[in-house]
C-alpha cells in the first residue's frame, strides 16, 4: 500500500477523529493510539499534521512535504522502534556503513514499506530480535528530538511504535509527554492500554480502535492491498477484527504453525502411540524456536472462546473457564521455556503431553 493517508484506512471513524485533530482544537501534543491496527494510522495522523496544505484534515498528498513522508523516512517525522540486538550484514557493515540507530531505521524503511500493518512479533522474526523492548537510549533521542527545532516541515512529529515496550522506562518520558513545544507532537502507538503507565495515559489524547469486522477487512485486503477474497477468506475469522493479524496469518510459516495446531486437536482423543507417532512427523517440520512459539500461541488462540464455534468437540468442551485456564498456564509454561532456548522439539513434546492430561480430565 503505497501513500498512506488517513481517508485510504478501513477505521472510517477512527480517520475522521484524527483529521478533527489535524485541524484542531486539542487539549495536548500528546496522542495515544491503541489497537492492532493503529501503527498505519500513527503514520498516516503524522503525514497530516505535517502537510503543508492539508484537505479536510488529511495529509494533501501532493505538497514536497507530503512527497517526501511518502517515502517514510523524513527529518521531521521522527520514528522509535522497539529493537534489539540486530547483526549487520556484511554489506550494510562494509558498503553502507551501516550501525546502531542508522541500521534499524533502514531496515524499518524496508519493513514498513513492506507491510504498513507490521505486528511486533513479525518484525521480530523477521529481524531475528530476541527480546524486543525500546532501549532507553532510544526514548533520550526522542526527547533530544522533541526539544530541537523541526528542520524543513512546518511542524515536526515523532512516532513511538510500542508505547506498551517502554516499560519503566517511559517514566524519563514523562515531562516531554506533558507539554511537548508548539508545533511539535508525539504519537504513542500501542496494542493495548493495559501495559502502559498510568502517568503516561493520563497526558496522552487516546485514539482506540474497535475491531473491525469481517467483511470491512476483506473489503479493505482486496481494494487496497491486492489479496484476493479467495486468499483471505482462508483465514478470516480469526483475525480478531484486525488487517494486521489477517495479514500476519497469511504469511507461509504461521499458516504452518496454525495447521499444526488444529490437526493437533484431532489427534489428541486418539490413543497415545497414534498421537506419538503424529508427533514425530508434525516436529519435522518445526526446527525452529519461533515457529514452536507460533504453534503453541495458536494452540491457545485455537480454544478462545470466542472462536470455539469454528472448532472442533475437543476444542469447543476445553474453552470452559477451568481446562482454560489450566491450558493458558502450561502455555505459559512453555513460552517462557523457548525463550531460554529449550529445544523446540522436547519443548512440543513436553506441551502435548500436558495437554493430553487435561484432555483426559475433562474430556473423558
Ligand atoms: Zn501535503
Amino acid at each position: 500500500m503505497k501513500d498512506i493517508r488517513l481517508s485510504r484506512l478501513p477505521h472510517e471513524e477512527v480517520s475522521e477523529q484524527l483529521k478533527k485533530l489535524v485541524t484542531g482544537p486539542r487539549d495536548s501534543g500528546t496522542f495515544l493510539l491503541i489497537g492492532e491496527d493503529a501503527l498505519p494510522y500513527a503514520y498516516a495522523f503524522a503525514r497530516a499534521l505535517l502537510c503543508e496544505s492539508p484537505i479536510d484534515g488529511d495529509a494533501c498528498g501532493s505538497c514536497p512535504t507530503c512527497k517526501k513522508t511518502r517515502n517514510i523516512l523524513h527529518p521531521d517525522l521522527v520514528w522509535i522502534v522497539p529493537s534489539g540486538k540486530i547483526e549487520a550484514s556484511k554489506r550494510e557493515k562494509e558498503q553502507e556503513g551501516l550501525e546502531g540507530r542508522a541500521l534499524v531505521m533502514q531496515r524499518w524503511e524496508k519493513a514498513f514499506k513492506k507491510n504498513p500493518f507490521l505486528r511486533y512479533e513479525d518484525w521480530a522474526s523477521e529481524q531475528k530480535i530476541r527480546n524486543l523492548h525500546i532501549p532507553v537510549s532510544e526514548l533520550r533521542f526522542a526527547i533530544e528530538q522533541i526539544m530541537t527545532r523541526q528542520y524543513e516541515a512546518r511542524r515536526k512529529v515523532i512516532i513511538i511504535w510500542g508505547a506498551d515496550m517502554m516499560g519503566t522506562g517511559g517514566n524519563i518520558m514523562l515531562k516531554t509527554l506533558e507539554e511537548p513545544p508548539k508545533d511539535r507532537f508525539i504519537i504513542l502507538v500501542a496494542r493495548n492500554k493495559s501495559s502502559i503507565l498510568p502517568t503516561v495515559l493520563s497526558r496522552s489524547i487516546i485514539i482506540n480502535l474497535p475491531p473491525l469486522s469481517e467483511e470491512q477487512i476483506l473489503t479493505f485486503l482486496s481494494a487496497q492491498l491486492n489479496i484476493s477474497p479467495e486468499e483471505a477468506v482462508s483465514v478470516s475469522g480469526w483475525g480478531k477484527g484486525s488487517v494486521s493479524l489477517t495479514l500476519s496469518l497469511l504469511q507461509e510459516n504461521n499458516r504452518v504453525a496454525k495447521g499444526i495446531a488444529m490437526e493437533l486437536w484431532n489427534i489428541l482423543p486418539q490413543k497415545d502411540p497414534e498421537w506419538l507417532r503424529w508427533i514425530e512427523t508434525a516436529t519435522e517440520e518445526v526446527d525452529s524456536i519461533s515457529t514452536t512459539k507460533e504453534i503453541v500461541k495458536w494452540i491457545l488462540s485455537s480454544i478462545d472462546p470466542q472462536f470455539s464455534h469454528l472448532g472442533s468437540k475437543p476444542q469447543q468442551l476445553l474453552s470452559q473457564p477451568q481446562p482454560l485456564r489450566e491450558i493458558t498456564s502450561i502455555v505459559e509454561d512453555v513460552l517462557y521455556s523457548l525463550d531460554r532456548n529449550v529445544n523446540p522439539k522436547l519443548t512440543l513434546h513436553y506441551l502435548i503431553n500436558r495437554l493430553y492430561e487435561v484432555y483426559k480430565k475433562y474430556v473423558n
